[in-house]
């Protein structure tokens, strides 16, 4: 069991939401012969354009690499627009800045319709994948010689890869030579209003319109700040396509205008969201789109007042959904009492309640959800909840249910040292639980969670301990 004893989140960020450690831990693997070689080529523009004229496709996957890490556009772009392989994705590579550059220069790599060099290197570049993502291959090796070639492909348009065929677009077109493959761009579109967002957005809209129906730009993640006009960009994109939103600091009614047609969405992460009333219009028409969400895992409101009324978003929900997250939605012990009945036909695996100043005069409502979810769930917060010693003490049992249980974090709570070596005691016997992230007891402050007020010489006591 790791001990954090300490209320600051800088280290539980380190967890994903399946509650992994996201730390790599492994020592960096030297440096090869190969990367040593290719490191000195493209340090060397000229060098590094004539060698892609000449060298075997397996070097493109390292100059690639090499290229993107050390921001050299001139031979991103080449590299891009003379790629071997029907997929390129920009998988676990570190961004290099300014990321802009980055991507625009291989955005200009991309060709409407492919180039024939002069080395005769036919391009087979068909899905161009800007986004960072850790589980993808620079390109899908595996799957080359199987329709639609690259795992990441998408599933839902009707103007992707999959839906318009390979032999439908060459039934359409006869002369190979001047006619236009179907492509897919896939991006992650982060709305915020930065001049690199505009700049970023531009130089898509000019690519989309450059490959005259051709390119299919397939967005699987947008966010959306409030200082963003999203709608001119909402028009580029297919919704379906969408798997991850965010919303931040929007009204409910905005909210409903961005939500129409992403009926694949499997995250929804909405912040500061403001409406009037459970009865209007905006709040009903928002529980008919979340009605229709059949693929939702994760749903997240925070600053979301849901006072007396969580049932009604509970009712709605996907019977896929596994993690929720409810922080700062001012939740009574009424809403527990629904959470508890409705979800307990879930599975779900992951539930944060952070935030939630519920009066705990009864503590039965938050026990009975507990033990409702106990043979599931793996991850719990329920941070700055004002639970104290004895809040505690009568929630331990229902813990001990809860055998799934890898994460448990209770950071900012009122809490004394011997109900903390109670609670430690008690949960042993959980053989799944790996972190616990538990508050600074009460004896270390002098005035509670004032941070000014920590006797550092206690704190210290109770790390070693
Ligand atoms: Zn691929
Ligand atoms: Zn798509």
């Amino acid at each position: 069991m790791k001990d954090i004893c300490h209320p600051d989140h800088r280290e539980f960020k380190e967890l994903d939401s399946s509650g992994q450690w996201c730390i790599d831990m492994d020592p960096k693997e030297p440096d090869t012969l190969l990367d040593l070689a290719i490191q000195t080529v493209v340090k060397n523009e000229s060098v590094a354009l004539r060698a892609i004229e000449e060298i075997p496709q397996e070097l493109f996957i390292p100059l690639f690499n090499a290229a993107f890490s050390g921001g050299h556009k001139n031979i991103l772009k080449a590299v891009v627009s003379t790629w071997p392989f029907p997929c390129l994705h920009i998988g676990a590579l570190d961004m290099p800045e300014p990321y802009c550059d980055v991507l625009e220069a291989m955005l200009d790599g991309l060709q409407f319709p492919p180039i024939h060099n002069s080395s005769s290197r036919v391009p087979k570049l068909r899905i161009l994948d800007l986004r960072q993502n850790a589980d993808c291959m620079t390109t899908c090796s595996g799957i080359w010689n199987k329709f639609p070639f690259c795992y990441e492909v998408c599933a839902y348009s009707e103007k992707s890869i999959v839906k318009i065929g390979d032999a439908n677009y060459r039934l359409a077109n006869s002369d190979p030579q001047t006619s236009r493959p179907p492509m897919e761009l896939l991006v992650d579109l982060y709305l915020d209003g930065t001049w690199m967002t505009s700049e970023f957005l531009s130089l898509i809209c000019d690519k989309v319109e450059q490959s005259l129906g051709s390119l299919h730009l397939c967005c699987r993640d947008l966010q959306i700040d409030k200082s963003f006009d999203y709608k001119k960009t909402l028009k580029l994109l297919d919704r379906a396509c969408i798997d991850h939103l965010g919303v931040d600091e929007a009204s409910l009614c905005e909210v409903c205008m961005i939500m129409p047609g992403m009926v694949h969405l499997s995250s929804l992460n909405l912040y500061k969201i403001k409406f009037r009333s459970y009865n209007r219009k905006p709040f009903k028409t928002f529980l008919s789109h979340l009605s229709r969400m059949n693929d939702l895992q994760e749903l997240s409101l925070a600053y979301f007042s849901l006072k007396n009324h969580v049932h009604k978003v509970l009712r709605v929900l996907s019977p896929e959904l596994d993690s929720l997250n409810l922080n700062f939605c001012d939740l009574t012990n009424k809403d527990l009492i629904s959470m508890s009945q409705i979800l307990q036909e879930r599975n779900l695996k992951m539930l944060n309640l952070s935030h939630n100043h519920i009066p705990w005069e009864n503590t039965q409502p938050l026990r009975l959800l507990l033990e409702n979810l106990s043979s599931n769930l793996q991850h719990l917060e329920l941070n700055s909840c004002l639970i104290t010693d004895g809040i505690l003490s009568s929630i331990i049992p229902s813990l001990r249910f809860c055998t799934s249980l890898r994460v448990l974090s209770f950071a900012c709570n009122p809490i004394t040292m011997p109900e903390l070596r109670r609670l430690l005691q008690n949960i042993t016997p959980l053989m799944k639980l790996k972190y616990v992230i538990y508050p600074i007891p009460l004896h270390c402050y002098d005035q509670w969670h004032f941070r000014d007020s920590l006797d550092e010489e206690k704190l210290a006591e109770v790390k070693s301990e």
